[in-house]
């Protein structure tokens, strides 16, 4: 489960911005996960929860937003919604998608005291 090593990461960086704006307590935390991250929903909210025990972020909140898959298909020549990797264009049918948005995961914004 890859989700954890993403979740001990996510625990990373809340440490790295505690340190450099001194806070101590985290109350939630907003993570964006791309469509096309490969990112499990569930599966990051139990690694979540597992991580941050004991940690600045114990009592925190899980919100995530969950962003669109976009490609863009050269036979449309526009950017099209997909739902996995490797889809075809939902328009046209074209493999010759390319992948531009909602395939990476990352920490929106943190609530903190
Ligand atoms: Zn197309």
């Amino acid at each position: 489960m890859h989700e954890m090593s993403l979740a001990e990461g996510v625990l990373q960086i809340i440490e790295d911005s505690a340190k450099e704006q001194s806070f101590s307590r985290v109350k939630t935390v907003w993570l964006e996960i791309g469509q096309l991250a490969g990112v499990e929903v569930e599966a990051m909210r139990f690694c979540f929860d597992a991580v941050v025990r004991d940690s600045i972020a114990q009592d925190a909140k899980l919100e995530i937003i969950e962003t669109p898959g976009q490609a863009w298909c050269l036979h449309c020549a526009e950017v099209v919604h997909v739902q996995a990797l490797f889809d075809a264009c939902p328009k046209c049918g074209s493999y010759q998608v390319q992948v531009t948005g909602g395939n990476e995961m990352r920490v929106k914004e943190l609530d903190v005291e």
